[in-house]
């Protein structure tokens, strides 16, 4: 065995591309994992991590690292998001922008709490130095808004800019740690000439492709009537276009627009109907829906049709969203938030959706998501409490503990301020 493998056993392995492994062993060395098993005795070599489980990294399939200085959430639980927008541009846009540090403090909050892979929504003035100490996998979308026809083109470019700015960085072949998309914001913010130039730029360069959608009530209005709070908003911001946001329309029109995308994150989904979810299952090898629970939870919506999505096929990921909806970026915890809602979904269809599922959003399912021979050793260590079930997978979402540390190749993250 070469100095550069390491093996480490665990009271469970939880490979999810198979059933939980007891007293299993995961054996990788800086780049690649090399075997997934039980132990079978020569434990020599093999270092004993006790009474935990050794997962996939998990990943966070959506958030905006931009507000992680936040200690609690925008305004009060059960409002609505177009007050909680109109707080959240007043307060934190204009008066007071977020501190510098903000994306690291949430990539060291994310890597702490068991995260290796995120989809992060990003502005233009975003800067790669952020990233570079944390090394979390990030796929960078650049929030693209422009609700007139006259922003449009002023938009395009700056994602044209940040599509060569990732394959140059890719080019110089310093790693993987971060990788373009791009994310045209939502239905009342996009006019629909960006949203189509945005799915062929996503086709034309291979970039994933991230949309708000059916996200509100007041949402929904808007594309049905042109009318409602976000109409008023965009008044109120002389953004109003009124040869843009035609009535009559719903979230599946807009799906249709997106549906050339290379890979498509519908963030949200939360009024999604059945004739949209069946549409979005047709297109299951490009299109996923990223749920976040507890923003999803925070706004007080009509319940997720996450039971439906899982039924018909869909990919469903998992997001934290910010820290100005939801506590904290711990998706562990929001993980654990859809085991106690959704009690009909099996616990082993939620470890898949915090790993695999957003994996598979993100277009890294070859690499990571599962432990498997070949893919990247990316890992999140559990401790488990000593009680014994039929499930194991119970142990790891029946209760509160932290994860202890997460591990990329032969690196043990488990002290913050190792990483300065
Ligand atoms: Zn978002």
């Amino acid at each position: 065995m070469s100095s550069t493998t390491y093996s480490l056993k665990a009271r469970y392995v939880f490979p999810v591309a198979g059933d939980p492994i007891a007293d299993g062993v995961v054996t990788f060395d800086r780049e690649r994992i090399i075997s997934v098993g039980p132990s079978v005795g020569d434990e020599a070599d093999i270092e004993d991590l006790g009474n935990v489980a050794i997962l996939p990294g998990l990943v966070n399939a959506h958030t905006h690292l931009e507000f992680s200085h936040l200690d609690r959430p925008i305004g009060y639980r059960g409002m609505t998001l177009g007050d909680w927008i109109a707080r959240l541009v007043s307060e934190l846009r204009i008066e007071d922008r977020p501190p510098a540090d903000a994306v690291r403090r949430g990539l060291l909050e994310s890597l702490m709490s068991g995260t290796t892979a995120l989809g992060e929504i990003a502005q233009p003035d975003w800067s790669a130095d952020d990233f570079q100490a944390v090394p979390i996998d990030c796929t960078v979308f650049l929030e693209l808004i422009s609700p007139t026809d006259a922003g449009v083109d002023e938009v395009l470019k700056l994602a044209h800019r940040h599509i060569a700015a990732g394959e140059t960085y890719q080019q110089m072949q310093l790693g993987w740690r971060w990788r373009p998309g791009i994310c045209p914001h939502a239905p009342y913010s996009v006019h629909p000439r960006l949203l189509s130039e945005a799915a062929a730029i996503s086709a034309r360069h291979k970039v994933p492709l991230s949309f708000h959608l059916a996200e509100s009530p007041e949402e929904i209005e808007f594309l049905q009537t042109s009318g409602g709070v976000f109409r008023d908003m965009l008044e109120l911001l002389e953004q109003w276009d009124p040869s843009a946001h035609r009535p009559g329309r719903r979230p599946f029109d807009l799906l249709r627009v997106l549906a050339p995308a290379h890979r498509l994150l519908i963030v949200h989904g939360n009024y999604l109907e059945d004739e949209e979810i069946a549409f979005i299952a047709r297109h299951a090898q490009t299109m996923s829906v990223v749920y976040c629970p507890r923003t999803h939870h925070y706004f007080g919506h009509i319940p997720h049709p996450l039971e439906k999505l899982l039924s018909s096929g869909v990919n469903v990921a998992l997001g934290t969203d910010s820290r100005a909806s939801s506590p904290d970026l711990n998706l562990l915890s929001d993980m654990r938030h859809v085991a106690h809602c959704h009690p009909a979904i099996a616990l082993k269809t939620v470890l898949r959706m915090g790993t695999l599922g957003g994996a598979k959003a993100l277009g890294l399912e070859g690499e990571l998501g599962t432990l498997e021979v070949g893919k990247r050793p990316h890992m999140a260590v559990l401790p488990l409490p000593d009680r014994r079930e039929a499930d194991p997978h119970s142990l790891l979402f029946d209760q509160n503990a932290p994860i202890r540390s997460t591990w990329f190749g032969g690196n043990c993250m488990d002290d913050p301020t190792s990483l300065g």
